[in-house]
């Protein structure tokens, strides 16, 4: 059985308020949980477990003063002790620097339904605590759905994600017999070592003024007043617009290379010295949410997808006498090599060398795959 997810956009509706109502509710159950962990630790030294604290908000559930608290079902109040419990656990363990923080009402997401709560019997119709909502229905859901999570996004709009467990089926793929390596770019999104050149789309670039603008607005405005929500509704908006438009473009051309290419190769990328030295554009092209999608995509069509070591020195070596040009500058679009005299341009060079490292070495060092990691 393999898990997967699909995510539908609630209509917007009046009946939204009791959504935000249960959102935060939830947080109102995450805050006091933490609370109450830290005031346990500063006396005891310790942190509660999940049993005890799952015992006490159940209890609490009884009382007038957190009669609210009853309209998060008690599988979304589990599932609430059991982060803060994972949080803390993390923190004792040492995984994480600092134990769970307190979270403003706002900024709480979502809450999560197992069994009990909800009814779906198919359309675009879901019943919630028993009242009804539409979701705009942009795909067929397959399999049986484990759990429904209702998502407040920043932007202010509902999301259902319903995580549903599928057959595996085997994926029978026509070899096209073509491999390709790939070299990320700040101009071009990725040169192939075959001459194939894909340009980023920028709307990140094109929504630049609208951002500031909105980002502007938002920072003049007195914190916390409605003017304020105002505003920080419609930055997220204007960044949701962003992500949205660049993830699907990721997604798409994650397809079109891996139904041109049975292997693919790339460079691994050190994506934070990147950011150093770049700035905002690396985060504009996304080289990392697009890393991150690859895989999924290969997974599903048989494809394979190595990753080349970040110190492979792809830029500098030539691809046609095997020189390491240790002169060659982060800005040098073009390079002479000195031994052999040929003039590479350095993004179609290093997807030279990224393809011809990646198919010498696939399988094994240096080459290695990201969902091995
Ligand atoms: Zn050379």
């Amino acid at each position: 059985m393999a898990r997967k997810t699909f995510a539908f956009q609630l209509y917007r509706t009046k009946r939204e308020k009791h959504l935000h109502q249960c959102i935060d509710s939830a947080g109102g159950i995450y805050n006091h949980c933490v609370l109450l962990q830290r005031r346990y630790y500063r006396r005891f030294g310790g942190y509660i477990n999940y049993y005890r604290l799952k015992k006490h908000v159940t209890r609490l559930k009884k009382w007038n003063r957190f009669a609210h608290w009853n309209l998060v079902g008690s599988q979304a109040v589990q599932d609430i002790v059991r982060r803060v419990d994972l949080g803390y656990q993390k923190f004792f363990r040492k995984e994480n620097k600092r134990p769970p923080k307190l979270r403003k009402r706002w900024k709480h997401r979502s809450f999560t339904l197992t069994q009990a709560g909800w009814a779906y019997a198919g359309g675009n119709l879901l019943s919630i605590g028993g009242i009804k909502y539409r979701f705009h229905q942009s795909r067929e859901i397959e399999g049986k759905i484990k759990t429904l999570t209702i998502k407040r996004m920043p932007t202010g709009r509902f999301f259902v994600f319903f995580s549903c467990d599928i057959p595996e089926t085997e994926t029978i793929r026509v070899k096209t017999g073509r491999t390709a390596g790939f070299d990320f770019g700040l101009r071009r999104f990725l040169t192939g070592n075959n001459g194939e050149e894909i340009e980023a789309p920028l709307p990140y670039r094109t929504a630049l003024k609208a951002l500031r603008q909105a980002s502007r607005s938002f920072s003049a405005k007195q914190r916390g007043s409605a003017n304020w929500h105002h505003a920080r509704l419609h930055l997220a908006r204007v960044h949701s617009r962003v992500t949205n438009q660049r993830k699907a473009w990721h997604w798409e051309l994650a397809r079109h290379l891996c139904q041109t290419y049975d292997a693919i190769y790339l460079e691994d990328l050190e994506l934070r010295g990147m950011q150093r030295l770049w700035g905002r554009k690396i985060s504009d092209l996304g080289h990392g949410n697009f890393l991150r999608i690859l895989p999924h995509v290969a997974k599903r069509t048989g494809t394979s997808v190595g990753l080349v070591d970040r110190y492979f020195p792809s830029s500098k070596l030539c691809s046609v006498c095997d020189m390491v040009n240790h002169h060659l500058g982060l800005r040098d679009r073009q390079w002479t090599c000195l031994a052999c005299g040929t003039v590479h341009d350095r993004d179609y060079n290093a997807a030279v060398n990224i393809h011809a490292e990646g198919a010498s070495s696939a399988g094994g060092f240096p080459v290695r795959s990201r969902e091995s990691v």
